[in-house]
């Protein structure tokens, strides 16, 4: 067991948890952030797939762009376009419906994404924190009023705070025990399929929203986000109703199925480089607790997340922000 007493551990390094230990960090905390994945920034993800010439393509299968309103995801904005990792995307996007493409029309809303990829925001956010990847939480234990963290293995952590930044229907076994509500939140999922392509599209536009089709909700050409030159690629993302219906099929079995659908959209491919599928159970929440996050003063453990509602706003990468940030603020108290 680790002889340390952290003031805080954090499960989650998606935004939300990066943002709280980037705070809690900044108030002079001894914090760690610990997370399953092999990286940091959870849903914010970005997936290598071959491309021509052997260069790789980096396509975001998760969040696939992010918009602000609050004056501190601004100034978040702001770092990051003066630092080089964040760029903005486009102001808006084709539409397509009963089988035709309406152009893009700018609604005066920039749509921020990194040349990098989506998961440079949380590695931004993750730059000189204290990061455990690869470390999946089972369960948490109170002694005195020092929380112990606990993987398969063992003890991982101890600290005298806790705060979690873990989907609401994943925190049941590790809320077990303790008297600590879990919140009220309920997720669509998704699929999602990545292509490389040889040769570009023939479109103008940097991605197609799609109304009313059975399959795909979503077809973005990667590479209007990447610096000149990255493949020609295809993030693909299908309706809650199909990724529903499809939940528990394999990668292999729905790949096909989503590639046709977007040759039914497109009117066919460019040749296919290379593809992948993948599912997120716990995409988008469609209910959501009421406030910024959870605190028990007493217990000094919290949750984050976007399943919490920081402003009016949807479920999205900035309330993922503002739920972290509203956390650290309860912890730092
Ligand atoms: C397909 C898709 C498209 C999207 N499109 C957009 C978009 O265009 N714009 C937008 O703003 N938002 C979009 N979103 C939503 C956005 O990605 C999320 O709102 C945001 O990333 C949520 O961040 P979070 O920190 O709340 O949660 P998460 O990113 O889910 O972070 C939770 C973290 O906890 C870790 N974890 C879970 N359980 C454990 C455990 N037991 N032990 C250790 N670690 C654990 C996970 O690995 C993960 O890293 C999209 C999401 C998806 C899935």
């Amino acid at each position: 067991m680790p002889d340390t007493v952290l003031d805080t551990v954090v499960v989650g390094a998606g935004l939300a948890g990066l943002a709280a230990t980037r705070d809690l960090h900044g108030a002079g905390q001894r914090v760690r952030v610990l997370d399953k994945g092999r990286g940091v920034s959870g849903r914010a993800a970005t997936r290598r797939a071959r491309g021509t010439g052997g260069q790789d393509a980096r396509l975001d299968h998760g969040a696939r762009f992010f918009t602000v309103r609050d004056g501190r995801t601004r100034d978040l904005v702001a770092e990051g376009l003066k630092a080089g990792w964040l760029r903005e995307w486009t102001r808006g996007f084709a539409r397509w419906e009963d089988g035709h493409v309406r152009a893009a029309r700018p609604d005066g809303h920039p749509r921020y994404a990194p040349p990098e990829g989506m998961n440079a925001l949380g590695k931004a956010l993750a730059d000189g924190l204290d990061v455990l990847t690869g470390v999946t939480v089972t369960g948490l234990e109170r002694h005195g009023d020092v929380w112990r963290v606990l993987d398969a293995s063992g003890v991982v952590a101890q600290a005298r705070t806790v705060l979690l930044n873990v989907p609401a229907p994943q925190l049941p076994p590790l809320l077990a025990g303790l008297d600590v509500p879990v919140p009220d939140v309920a997720y669509d999922p998704a699929w999602a399929a990545g292509i490389v392509l040889t040769a570009d599209l023939n479109a103008e536009w940097p991605a197609l929203e799609l109304r009313g089709h059975p399959v795909l909700e979503w077809i973005a050409r990667e590479h209007t986000k990447r610096p000149a030159g990255h493949p020609p690629a295809l993030m693909l993302h299908a309706t809650a109703g199909w990724s529903s219906a499809n939940l528990e099929r394999t990668p292999e079995e729905v790949l096909p199925e989503l590639l046709d659908a977007a040759r039914d959209v497109l009117g066919g491919l460019p040749q296919i480089e290379s593809a992948f599928a993948h599912r997120w159970r716990y995409a988008t929440p469609t209910r959501r607790a009421v406030g910024a996050g959870h605190w028990d003063a007493d217990l000094r453990v919290g949750i984050c997340g976007d399943g919490f509602t920081p402003d009016e706003h949807g479920p999205r990468v900035e309330a993922a922000l503002l739920s972290g940030w509203w956390l650290a603020g309860q912890a730092t108290t």
